[in-house]
């Protein structure tokens, strides 16, 4: 029996691209775990052919995902954080928010957008399931409720912590339960409040390949005609969109309750449209995806082992979730990638699931002046290149995707 879609419940059995047999891509190991065994799962993207919700299939454990050793910090990106606190400036003014309003976030992490609004003084909550995190931001000054979020947290948080603004960050592509994340939104937001949600655009992961942002803990492939479905059905409705450069090309979504007097603006119109263009709405665009995907590990391959035969010495670095997608997928590993560096301290020491290449710090590319970085973050690939810039010193160059594969000198 096919798996069910996780917002409309219509059977899936359209494949949209198929990422083999994958490690859990935040599943870092310490070297000791690495002598162990280590569990793969199919990474398999299906389209619902009811309402082209692009979805992974279920497995085994949506749960232990976010587990206390979460290693991931927002606040170790300085153009996130610059991207936040413009956020912060231009929401405060557009809907007036200050000492009376409350502002919420879901999987607000270690607070690094709430500080924001902390220091203007408008009142924040954050709601975030990871302990490690949610822990950074309290001591950072942030109040964080440390739960999931859904229609239960919702009902229990509303007395103290209705939201004039509600707003989401790469999180609504993450959550198991749509439905239950959606319907919780409603139940928290003030009868005139403003949802926003980022997330990354599904015709932007289509038109530029971005199969790699592809992995486990993203459950949802989002459009914009898809999210208008999703919200409508727990009596929320769009107002606008903003499309943002961030992650490769996002949208901001504004949402509020349907019986709510605010105007919808014409973005939302244009963009479902050239949604609609773009083939969003036909099957068949979904189902061809997968094999520009198959084409592009020939072209990687092909690509690393002109490389290597060339005697070049190759280290990554980053080491983001979308980064063990390809590295997994394509089956490269230290034979073709020695190690790779991140400036987060809660990586270094570890190996990358999958492929065990070791995470360094950054300090080692002076000391090992390696002939290419290869930047698995290429959403960062600029602000990545600007801080490297001494790596030209020794002829150094950086490989990129962007998104076909290619060097940068
Ligand atoms: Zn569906």
């Amino acid at each position: 029996m096919p798996a069910a879609c996780r917002f409309c419940a219509a059977p899936l059995t359209t494949v949209f691209a198929d990422l083999g047999m994958s490690p859990i891509a935040n599943d870092y190991l310490t070297p000791e775990q690495a002598n162990a065994m280590e569990p793969f799962y199919p990474l398999r993207a299906l389209v619902c052919a009811s309402c082209f919700l692009v979805q992974l299939e279920d497995y085994s454990r949506a749960e232990a995902l976010f587990a206390d050793d979460y290693a991931y910090f927002s606040s170790y990106s300085t153009s996130w954080l610059a991207h936040s606190e413009r956020y912060v400036e231009a929401m405060t003014e557009r809907f007036g928010l200050s000492a009376s309003s409350k502002v919420v976030e879901l999987a607000s992490n270690d607070g690094y957008l709430l500080q924001y609004f902390v220091a203007r003084g408008v009142p924040v909550l954050g709601i975030e399931p990871a302990a490690s995190v949610a822990q950074a931001a309290q001591l950072k000054g942030v109040p964080t409720v440390q739960r999931f979020f859904g229609v239960e947290t919702a009902s229990d948080l509303v007395g103290e912590a209705a939201a004039d603004l509600l707003l989401g960050n790469n999180v609504l592509a993450h959550v198991p339960d749509l439905n239950d994340f959606v319907g919780g939104m409603r139940v928290l937001l003030k009868p005139d409040g403003v949802i926003t949600m980022e997330f990354p655009h599904l015709m932007r992961l289509i038109a530029d390949n971005q199969w790699d942002t592809i992995y486990h803990e993203h459950f949802s492939y989002l459009s914009l005609v898809t999210v208008q479905r999703v919200f409508a059905a727990h009596g929320l409705r769009l107002f606008d969109v903003e499309e943002l450069p961030t992650h490769g090309g996002s949208l901001r979504i504004f949402g509020c309750h349907a019986a709510s007097l605010r105007s919808e603006s014409a973005a939302v119109d244009a963009l479902a449209e050239r949604e609609r263009a773009a083939g969003l709405e036909d099957l068949a665009v979904y189902a061809a995806y997968g094999q520009r995907v198959v084409a592009e590990k020939r072209d990687i391959l092909e690509f690393l082992i002109a490389l290597k035969r060339d005697g070049q010495r190759i280290v990554g670095y980053g080491a983001p979730a979308k980064g063990n997608t390809l590295l997994n997928y394509c089956g490269i590993g230290t034979d073709f990638v020695e190690y790779t560096c991140d400036l987060n301290p809660h990586k270094q020491d570890h190996v990358l699931p999958g492929t065990h290449i070791p995470i360094v710090s950054p300090d080692r590319l002076r000391t090992d002046r390696p002939d290419i970085v290869f930047i698995l973050p290429w959403n960062l690939k600029d602000e990545i290149i600007e801080q490297l810039a001494f790596v030209r010193e020794w002829g150094g160059r950086f490989v990129a995707r962007t998104p076909d594969i290619q060097l940068f000198s």
